[in-house]
């Protein structure tokens, strides 16, 4: 059982700030001060959750071709796909002509309309999951791979 620093008696100790200075002591001596925490095990932190992984999605690069040939092949103009999805028809004429790139929230909506997919896993995530196997390529490997030439 821990000791009070002020008058010594074991009990559950408080962390106490008494004239500026932070002290563990027993309740009796903690009205001394400004209780601050209980004292003993260094204050842990509720640990925030590890957030899930969540994979990044991007959109495909050709998602202005995927978008307008698949409204072409249901037969709609710009105008009447437009109204369907709720959108501004300049926005669509944007993302048919590429210069415009749908959120993954509208591609997800057009992915449902369309029955195309527009929305794939980050190239720049991808990368960082292979990047394990590349490394197991070791110096040894690449002499063995030169030599062999
Ligand atoms: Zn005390």
């Amino acid at each position: 059982m821990p000791s009070c620093e002020l008058c010594g008696k074991e009990a559950l100790l408080v962390v106490a700030e008494i004239e500026g200075g932070e002290v563990e002591v027993c309740p009796g001596c903690a009205k001394y001060g400004v209780v601050k925490r209980r004292a003993g095990k260094p204050q842990v932190l509720p640990q925030p959750l590890p957030k899930p992984e969540e994979p990044e999605y991007g959109i495909v690069a050709d998602y202005a071709l995927l978008i307008r040939s698949a409204r072409e092949l249901k037969g709609m103009t710009q105008e009447d796909f437009a109204k369907l999805l709720s959108e501004k028809e300049s926005i669509l004429a944007k993302w048919e002509a590429g210069t415009l790139k749908p959120s993954i929230e509208t591609a997800r909506k057009l992915e449902k309309k369309l029955g195309i997919r527009l929305i794939e896993l980050d190239e720049t995530i991808s990368v960082k999951l292979d990047k394990g196997r590349s490394d197991e390529l070791t110096l040894g490997d690449f002499v063995k791979v030169r030599k062999r030439k």
